[in-house]
């Protein structure tokens, strides 16, 4: 028994044998809520799991479910189907979590960057870019990233850890129930690359698209290719639309600018992508950010309508977004115009994307949370 412990350093005497009490209770609290259930963290049949050991019927699991993944609660005790009691017996072995809101910033142009805290004091960004009738939500899959990609403010800074599914989906929850509406689209395009943290994000996915019910043609996966996990995840996350940050088309320069392509180099993740099975009219995105003098030529254009020959795909042009200490300049527009009419007339369709959100560094490759100013 654990009191024994507290026993023999209070000793007696009726005030010591008080504060054997108090700690004794502190001592219980405590435990008690290091061993109270994270219900966020179950998975459906964690859940099923949890409702049984409860001596709960089987229904409950499905209307907690229903509660913390449509409902936009905060705790148990906002579970207003549920009796009082019932509320106040689950709230002694179980909690809810949620990220903590820290910040909130509006850019000029309508997107929003939202900076949440984690219970380990980590803390992430997510973004969200309204666009006529979507409202698309960019979320992290890690603090920071370990793939080193050169152009990127995230892959510079020291990888942190990998998110849990429940934290990756809760940045979703957190921004519906912050802006009381509905998320429409999802782009894991935030900090971290998604496949290095493949289980979690599998996982997290599961839960958008069942519980949560977003559709999984409104879900893009964008990854810098890890080519194995590629064909991995068609298997156990189907139908979530694929986006792949090509960036160059000479194995020299990729190898250069992403450290990931000495691994998995041009000819071996091309080979994924075309294994990727895609339903009819379905395609793979390539985003291609455009660094001036590095990638932007005239014959990088010609060379990746070669690399995308036989793919149904479209390509995103993105001008690069700066930040401080960066080796690399935004080419120039008429550089970019021209790649795209290229693509064009390699039928290929092409699109410069507009950086949203640059003045609140809420753009492509900007996302520092948690690693302080400067
Ligand atoms: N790790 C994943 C997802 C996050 S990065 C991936 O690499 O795909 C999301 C997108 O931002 C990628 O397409 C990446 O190429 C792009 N990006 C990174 N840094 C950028 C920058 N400084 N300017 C513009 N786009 C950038
Ligand atoms: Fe990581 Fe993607 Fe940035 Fe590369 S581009 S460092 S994979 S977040």
């Amino acid at each position: 028994m654990q009191e024994g412990t507290f026993a023999g350093s209070a000793g007696r005497g009726r005030d010591k044998e008080t504060t054997r009490v108090v700690i004794i209770n502190d001592f219980r609290e405590k435990n008690r809520s290091m061993q109270r259930i994270n219900l966020k963290a179950l998975s459906k049949q964690e859940m099923d799991a949890f409702v049984k050991e409860q001596g709960l019927p089987a229904f409950r699991a499905k209307q907690l479910l229903h509660w913390i993944y449509e409902g936009r609660i905060g705790s148990i005790e906002e579970i207003t189907e549920l009796s009082k009691d019932l509320r106040r017996s689950l709230s002694g072995v179980a909690f809810i979590s949620s990220l903590r809101l820290l910040d909130r910033q509006t850019s000029a142009d309508g997107t929003e960057k939202f900076l949440f805290g984690l219970e380990d004091g980590e803390s992430i960004e997510s973004v969200l870019i309204p666009d006529k009738d979507r409202l698309t939500q960019c979320i992290s899959s890690q603090v920071g990233c370990a793939m080193g990609c050169l152009f990127c403010l995230t892959g510079k800074l020291k990888p942190k850890r990998n998110l849990r599914a429940y934290e990756i989906a809760d940045q979703v929850l957190s921004v519906n129930r912050l802006i009381q509406g509905r998320v429409t689209n999802i782009v894991l395009m935030g900090m971290g690359e998604p496949l290095a943290n493949f289980d979690e994000v599998v996982e997290a996915l599961w839960r958008m698209a069942g519980p949560m019910k977003i559709s999984k043609r409104k879900i893009t996966l964008s990854t810098s290719g890890i080519a194995p996990k590629i064909l991995e995840l068609s298997q156990k996350a189907p139908s979530v639309n694929l986006a792949i940050s090509l960036n160059a088309t000479t194995d020299e320069v990729r190898d250069r600018i992403m450290p990931i392509n000495k691994k998995y180099p041009l000819k071996v993740l091309m080979d994924a992508c075309r294994r990727f099975p895609l339903e009819p009219r379905r395609r793979i995105t390539f985003e291609y950010v455009m660094l001036g003098g590095v990638n932007d030529s005239a014959d990088d254009a010609k060379r990746l309508i070669k690399l995308l020959k036989g793919v149904p795909c479209k390509v995103n042009l993105i001008p690069f977004n700066p930040f401080a200490g960066c080796d690399f300049e935004r080419s120039p527009d008429e550089a970019v115009a021209r790649f795209q009419e290229i693509l064009l007339e390699g039928n290929i369709t092409a699109l410069i994307r507009k950086s949203k959100g640059q003045d609140i560094l809420a753009a492509c490759g900007q996302l520092k949370a948690g690693y302080g100013p400067g």
